[in-house]
């Protein structure tokens, strides 16, 4: 789950992480009247679940969202230009995305801008931190054109951070007397806050050394592990739902694995495996899937009928796919649930079934003497290849 930055900032600055003051705003007179409180000059931030704001363009024209305003009257006016507005970043895609919220910080002297980052490496099983000198750019970037400036340290789970590892990863940025000491903190309860947090990804770019040599958190991303949620209640509240994917949300409540993508074949399968084999399967043969969907190993026809109704919706979608594996489940069950759903919703778009293991022939006559227009094949490959062809009006 993803939250805005100044939800994360409530997040680490509980741990004693240090942050900026500030507070969210949804309206431009509420950014004044917070601007006045916290007097001086303030950073106006467009709140999204998206990066690269400060280089973001409104598709208004309006250029940036992050911006720093000298006055009350100034964040006022910034503000006016920002909330309601689209959004465009190198994260959030052409069609970018909605400001309806503004978080108005301090502003803060910045000497230096580095990058920090903790993630789960799971090839390794651990945590591992990054950091570098390359700070408030495209971290992507650094990666990809000097990694050498990108410095990484392996935590062991059992062990936690040891204090040689923060001395590391502060000789590496070049820290030295007060400033090491004002970063060591920083880093352990940087670190307490990802572990403590289930977070799978705590990144700070840019982490800001002062004139006066304190080390600052200007910027925070957090995300945190779905299926550890139920154990922070705290933080599954700080969840809002108008970032996400409508479809994705819709699928949520029926605890479907939907994810949704860009392709034209809606698919529907039982099992996460077997799901990522039909996407392959479909790449292979020319296609591209609209989703990924999981229906579950207990697919029953309430699961069916919703999972269809939400495929359905992708108005990208030009054809469906249904594979499923009759292990717990029994293909004629299935059989029925896409009959039941077919009849319920309606079907305006090519359906191909492939139904394999308990009862598939039984399940494949149901299909074919529905009278509902299902396209039925025996093999995976056929049915993606038919899957394809109908998705390409074929
Ligand atoms: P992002 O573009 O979405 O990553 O948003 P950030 O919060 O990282 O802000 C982008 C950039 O704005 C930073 O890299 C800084 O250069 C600048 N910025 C943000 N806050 C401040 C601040 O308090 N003072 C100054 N001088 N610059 C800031
Ligand atoms: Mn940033």
């Amino acid at each position: 789950m993803k939250v805005h930055e100044y939800q994360a900032k409530e997040v680490l600055s509980k741990f004693g992480v240090p942050v900026p003051k500030g507070r969210v705003a949804f309206s431009a007179d509420e950014a004044f009247s917070i601007a006045k409180e916290i007097g001086g000059t303030v950073v106006v931030k467009s709140q999204i679940h998206a990066g690269g704001r400060g280089k973001g363009k409104f598709t208004s024209g309006f250029q940036g969202g992050v911006k720093l305003a000298k006055t009350p009257e100034e964040a006022k006016e910034l503000a006016s230009k920002m909330v309601g507005n689209i959004l465009v970043t190198h994260q959030t895609g052409p069609e970018g995305k909605k400001v309806e919220k503004l978080y108005i910080t301090e502003a803060s002297d910045i000497k230096k801008e580095y990058y920090l980052g903790i993630v789960l490496d799971r090839a390794r099983e651990c945590n591992v931190i990054m950091a570098s000198t390359e700070g408030g750019v495209e971290i992507e970037k650094v990666a990809a054109e000097t990694p050498e400036k990108i410095v990484k340290v392996w935590v062991d789970p059992m062990l936690g951070l040891q204090k040689f590892q923060v001395r590391e990863l502060g000789f590496a940025l070049g820290f030295e007397g007060d400033t090491m000491k004002s970063f060591g903190g920083l880093i352990e309860k940087l670190y307490a806050a990802h572990e403590a947090s289930d977070s799978t990804l705590t990144e700070i770019n840019p982490l800001i050394t002062t004139p006066d040599g304190k080390v600052i958190a200007l910027d925070a991303k957090m995300n945190f592990d779905d299926n550890a949620l139920f154990r922070h209640p705290d933080i599954a509240a700080l969840r809002d739902i108008t970032e996400e994917d409508p479809l994705e949300v819709e699928a949520s409540k029926f605890d479907l694995n939907y994810i949704k993508l860009d392709g034209t074949i809606g698919c529907m399968v039982n099992g996460a495996g077997l799901a990522m084999a039909t996407m392959d399967v479909i790449t292979l043969e020319g296609g591209v899937p609209a989703n990924f969907l999981d229906v579950g190993g207990g697919a029953t026809t309430e699961r069916v009928k919703n999972a269809f109704r939400i495929l359905l919706s992708d108005k990208n979608v030009k054809a469906v796919m249904i594979n499923i594996f009759g292990g717990i489940v029994r293909c004629d069950i299935i059989a029925e649930g896409v009959i039941a759903a077919a009849k319920e919703i309606g079907i305006r778009l090519p359906v191909v079934v492939r139904l394999q293991g308990t009862n598939a022939e039984k399940g494949m006559e149901m299909l074919k003497s529905s009278g509902q227009n299902l396209l039925t094949a025996s093999s995976l490959q056929e049915a993606a290849a038919l899957a394809v062809k109908a998705s390409k009006g074929e």
